[in-house]
């Protein structure tokens, strides 16, 4: 499994490209349509989904050039869907932008599902904090956690629908039981291991 990382868009999301022999998923591909097409057209992948961390405007503006240039089915969890289709839900609006909306969900996600996906296997979390329908994505050692969990920090919960209470809870009870030696793909920032988030990152400790 290779991983590529592109910083996409204004807010600097970590747009990530998971890929086997060919074959691949895209996980918030935020904006920067072009330089996401540039990637896996260098490496040659057919996208087969693409999978949103939560609904903010900055991890879901390319989702319909991505939708669009491999037909790929579009996924995130059922409680961010309505962000797809709301300018005002999914922040495009409060972060001053042109009213923005993506294409609507092929699938709806809940949590505690494995997706059979591009010759991988992906673990759906359900996370809530940062928004309701945050989820963080396992496979293969490797969790891409969205704006749950950063290196050092983690995401705002003073949004619409966030919760910090729900949030401590996703990290103490859906994250931090993971191996320790997972490897963190945060949806912003540098990536980190759970080992040293859990020694450093002060949301971490009890
Ligand atoms: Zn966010
Ligand atoms: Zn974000």
């Amino acid at each position: 499994m290779e991983i590529g990382v592109i910083a996409v868009g204004g807010f600097a999301v970590n747009c990530y490209v998971v890929y086997e022999k060919g074959r691949g998923i895209v996980i918030d591909p935020g904006a920067d349509a072009k330089t996401i097409l540039a990637f896996t057209e260098q490496q040659g992948l057919e996208i087969e989904a693409i999978i949103n961390t939560h609904g903010h405007f900055d991890h879901i503006g390319a989702n319909g050039a991505i939708k669009n240039a491999f037909d790929a089915p579009l996924y995130i969890h059922w409680e961010d869907e309505p962000c797809l289709k709301d300018a005002k839900r999914n922040l495009s609006v409060w972060a001053g932008l042109e009213a923005m909306v993506s294409p609507p969900a092929d699938y709806l996600l809940s949590g505690g599902e494995v997706l059979e996906v591009a010759g991988l296997r992906v673990e759906v979390l359900h996370t809530p904090g940062h928004s309701p329908g945050s989820i963080c994505l396992s496979l293969g050692g490797v969790l891409f956690t969205g704006d749950t969990l950063f290196a050092g920090s983690v995401g705002r919960t003073d949004f619409p629908g966030a919760s910090g209470e729900k949030l401590m809870d996703s990290l103490h009870n859906v994250i931090m039981p993971l191996p320790l030696e997972t490897v963190v793909y945060p949806g912003h920032g540098p990536a980190s291991r759970l080992e040293a988030e859990m020694k450093h990152n002060p949301f971490l400790r009890c």
